[in-house]
């Protein structure tokens, strides 16, 4: 199974992600998650990409491009996987059919998550994560057990430097330029499926599976 999750920063991408993977079985690939722990790492990829993210911007399609034909070459990636945060603009996505093509498969569904605006701003400015393994915390759908710190690790828990108000209103601007357009892309192929992202995560997700099911059944 191969699925993409779209929707806007904010919309719950990963955390619904989390989950799919664990129900389906699949790897989640996550574009913004691989940058991170390179720029964590200091490797060439990450502080070359570093510059992109911490100004809302996106990161050059031929380098997203070369870093998803590798995840997907990987054993874990054999038989499907879920994309958060990636196609992000056309050039992407046709990149993405190039690579699909040349192996002989398809997606399955494109799950657009649709959520308001406001709901968007007011979600990134509760989100924090840990500056050792990077899990996501909310701090009021999803709090860790003690203030400030991460429940996996206990690493230090911060704020994206991406997150903050600023940045966020380019992030929005970009993905309604770059990244929206991508809904009637895969509308015209029969594979968009739109769910409402608003709501509790348990409701997001029952959506989610219901359209997921839907899609991949004979
Ligand atoms: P995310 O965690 O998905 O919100 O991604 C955080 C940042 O990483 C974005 O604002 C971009 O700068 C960069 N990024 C992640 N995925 C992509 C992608 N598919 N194309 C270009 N830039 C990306």
């Amino acid at each position: 199974m191969r699925l993409v999750l779209l929707g806007p920063p904010g919309a719950g991408k990963g955390t619904q992600a989390e989950r799919i993977s664990r129900e389906f079985g699949i790897p989640k690939i996550s574009t913004g998650d691989i940058l991170r722990e390179a720029a964590r790492n200091g490797s060439e990829l990450g502080l070359k990409a570093k510059g992109y993210m911490d100004k809302g911007d996106l990161v050059p399609d031929d380098v997203i491009l070369g870093l998803i034909e590798e995840r997907i070459s990987s054993d874990d990636a054999a038989n499907g996987f879920l994309f958060d945060g990636f196609p992000r603009t056309i050039a992407q996505a046709e990149g993405l059919d190039r690579m699909l093509s040349s192996r002989g498969v398809t997606l399955d569904v494109v799950i657009s998550l649709d959520v308001t605006e406001e709901n968007v701003i007011e979600r990134l400015s509760r989100r924090y994560v840990c500056s050792e393994c990077g899990r996501v915390f909310n701090l009021v759908t999803k709090a860790p057990a003690r203030k400030g710190l991460c429940d996996a690790c206990g690493g230090k828990l911060i704020q994206r430097e991406d997150d903050r108000r600023e940045t966020v209103a380019e992030r929005l601007r970009v993905y309604n330029e770059q990244t929206d357009p991508l809904r009637g892309f895969y509308r015209q192929r029969s594979i968009l499926a739109a769910v409402d992202g608003n709501g509790t995560l348990e409701e997001v997700y029952g959506r989610i599976r219901r359209e997921i099911t839907r899609g991949i059944s004979p």
